[in-house]
């Protein structure tokens, strides 16, 4: 047991997507910040020699939107990661058995892609990259075990591979994702609802190219989701496959062909034959939130504060633009000589994030409800919602733009909420 207390400005907890994220984010803002960074895997940005394969750099593959690769560039990280982000320039949503279909492309939103597609592992190399030979202080493996505020200071307890230390900081920032145990042990109430769904994810090849085309199609079953990889030419594809929870084990133990089989089904020939399936993962579906996400001297952030649906590809997009205006705020704060614990700047964050958080949950949740189930009159609905999607333009702007992640104006890096032109 290590005695001597270490003392920085932030400590963050979980370096997965969201957590790195911030830590880049904090230290561009206000570079004389002390930042450190507690991840339970042995991942580091000192040694990327070694697989970056964890919980959070998995094998799927996200979208960003287009607000998160302005978000990516402030940071330095989107020359790295465009180099292997697939554009999607167009997203095709259909119904199975429905007439409904709608198209969306971006040249009509004069952007160079409504959003990009890129592997979760690719995003934590390019990450942990960028914070090499930075100041924060990067503790791995390890967790934190306990935390309490005293005297204006977060004090914590943290196992570093067997060596217990303690440390203070202003803020500690819990990035430990969705089932945080961080969240439970320091009893902050969660709401969650159980979607009763479970998401199946592999990368799968197609006898087709996909032409940078993302598509969601909607079945009995839930949502499939094909994500575009490897170039605008390319025959791969993240797949993300929403079914009831009895059934996910059973299709993450069928036969190869089977599943394919299944698949293209559900799917059809958009994309020619089903030819290669990739390592089948799932996840179970819910929506947690949590009401009161801050108190002085911690914050909820990234899936420890709200976990989504994937069906709009919107989880990260959120956490992300959320991380950048906490970092906005902290850095005010530390102009005004404040804390960044301190009560008023967690308010500030929270009464910018908040809305956006509460528009882009309902987003997700009302397409879950709308194509999930429902008696015939909101049948008919949807399939109007499709058809008329696809002629009346405001709506069908307002979706692209929740698409691309530029669905509220963005307060902190870089360029404004725009139709800045991107190539
Ligand atoms: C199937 C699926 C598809 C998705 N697709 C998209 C998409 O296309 N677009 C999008 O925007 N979002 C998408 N999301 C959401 C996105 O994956 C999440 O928003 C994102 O992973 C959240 O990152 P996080 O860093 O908060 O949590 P996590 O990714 O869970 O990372 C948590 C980190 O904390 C570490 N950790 C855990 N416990 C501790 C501890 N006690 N101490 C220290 N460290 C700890 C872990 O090792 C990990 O590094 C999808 C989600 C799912 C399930």
């Amino acid at each position: 047991m290590n005695t001597a207390e270490n003392d920085v400005d932030i400590i963050i907890a979980g370096g997965g997507m969201a957590g790195s994220s911030l830590a880049l984010g904090l230290i561009r803002q206000v570079p004389t910040l002390s930042v450190a960074v507690v991840e339970a895997t042995t991942i580091a940005p000192s040694n990327l020699d070694t697989d970056t394969y964890q919980p959070s750099y998995d094998a799927r593959a996200t979208a960003l939107g287009y607000g998160s690769r302005l978000i990516f560039e402030d940071l330095g990280v989107w020359p790295q990661l465009r180099s292997q982000a697939t554009p999607i320039q167009h997203i095709h949503v259909s119904e199975k058995g429905k007439p409904g279909r709608t198209g969306m492309h971006a040249s009509e939103h004069q952007q160079g892609g409504l959003g990009y597609v890129v592997d979760n592992q690719w995003l934590g190399r390019c990450l942990l990259q960028a914070l090499q030979g930075t100041p924060v202080n990067w503790l791995a493996p390890g967790k934190v075990i306990s935390a309490r505020r005293e005297n204006d200071r977060t004090h914590l307890e943290v196992d570093l591979n067997g060596d217990m230390q303690q440390w203070s900081c202003g803020l500690l920032v819990v990035a430990d994702g969705g089932r945080s145990g961080l969240r439970e042990a320091l009893d902050f109430k969660v709401d969650t609802q159980d979607y009763e769904q479970h998401a199946i994810i592999a990368n799968i090849s197609t006898s087709n190219p996909h032409h940078g085309t993302a598509f969601e199609r909607f079945t009995p079953e839930g949502p499939v989701a094909l994500l575009p990889r490897g170039g605008s030419d390319g025959r791969d594809c993240g797949l993300v496959w929403t079914h009831r929870s009895e059934q996910a084990q059973e299709l993450l133990e069928m036969p190869e062909d089977e599943f394919l089989g299944k698949l293209q089904k559900v799917f059809g020939w958009r994309l020619g034959r089903f030819v290669n399936l990739g390592r089948r993962d799932s996840y179970p579906l819910t929506l947690t939130r949590v009401a009161q996400p801050a108190r002085p001297g911690m914050l909820l952030v990234g899936n420890a504060a709200h976990t989504l649906h994937p069906v709009a590809g919107q989880g990260f997009n959120l956490a992300l633009r959320g991380l950048m205006r906490l970092a906005e705020q902290i850095r005010l704060a530390h102009a005004a000589g404040n804390s960044p614990g301190a009560m008023s700047t967690l308010q500030a964050y929270l009464d910018e994030h908040q809305p956006d958080e509460d528009a882009i949950v309902g987003f997700s949740d009302s397409m879950v409800r709308l194509f999930n189930e429902g008696p015939p009159m909101i049948n008919g609905a949807r399939d109007l919602g499709l058809v008329t999607l696809d002629l009346i333009n405001p709506a069908k702007y307002w979706f692209a733009r929740q698409a691309m992640g530029l669905g509220r104006r963005r307060s902190s890096l870089g360029a404004a909420d725009s139709t800045t032109q991107a190539h």
